[in-house]
């Protein structure tokens, strides 16, 4: 709200969650550009990797039980330009919640790996503790189902091992796992597929 009473356009009033995002942002972008790096030793003989195409993937719960890892190296992996800040995220929270409460036993995450930070009213950032994320697309699937889908599911290259046949794809329900050139590894929305108009 300005000095005047009246209400801010979206881009006045969310500057300082802007440049928050744009720090963890950066921050993501360093971790997924130190892992590139091991993906040149790691790559098949047709420099390819294994990712998740996230427009199949349906949360199955396969991610986290069926990788020869453990934990698995499949991660949720939080795409801050798509993301609504929301007070409520169905991502964070369960839908139906006991008096409405901003209690654990309403939290989704069954590891306690997302971390809700209150940037200004009515704003929060939602961030994803991978040391903590098994993979289980609980959050994916709320987020997909009741606000903008920007949590997914995805293949982290600092863990995988890329396995011949990866134990994930052959049991996946969805065809969901695919073979991606190792110099782009990761399948996240990008600007142009949102259009000129996409949130920053
Ligand atoms: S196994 Fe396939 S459908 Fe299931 S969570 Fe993983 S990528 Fe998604
Ligand atoms: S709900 Fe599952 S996929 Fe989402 S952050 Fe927690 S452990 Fe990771
Ligand atoms: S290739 Fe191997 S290590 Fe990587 S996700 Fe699949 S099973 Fe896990």
């Amino acid at each position: 709200m300005s000095e005047d009473g009246k209400l801010k356009r979206p881009e006045q009033r969310i500057s300082r969650r802007q440049i928050l995002a744009e720090c963890l942002r950066g921050a993501g972008v360093l971790v997924m550009g130190g892992a590139l790096g091991s993906l040149v030793t790691r790559g098949h003989a047709d420099n390819t990797v294994w990712q998740i195409d996230p427009s199949k993937c349906v949360q199955c719960g396969k991610c986290a039980t069926d990788c020869v890892l453990n934990p698995s190296a499949v991660k949720c992996v939080h795409q801050y330009r798509v993301c609504g800040y929301c007070e409520l995220c169905f991502g964070y929270f369960v839908d139906q919640r006991a008096n409405d409460e901003e209690r654990a036993e309403n939290q989704r995450c069954p590891t306690n790996a997302i971390r809700r930070t209150f940037v200004e009213d009515p704003y929060f950032q939602y961030d994803i503790d991978e040391l903590k994320c098994i993979g289980c697309g609980i959050c994916v699937k709320g987020c997909k189902t009741f606000g903008n889908g920007s949590l997914v599911l995805q293949v982290r290259h600092d863990r995988c091992l890329n396995c011949n046949e990866c134990n994930i794809a052959q049991n996946c329900p969805a065809n969901a796992f695919v073979r991606v050139p190792a110099q782009t590894p990761y399948l996240l929305r990008t600007e142009q597929e949102e259009g000129p108009g996409a949130k920053q």
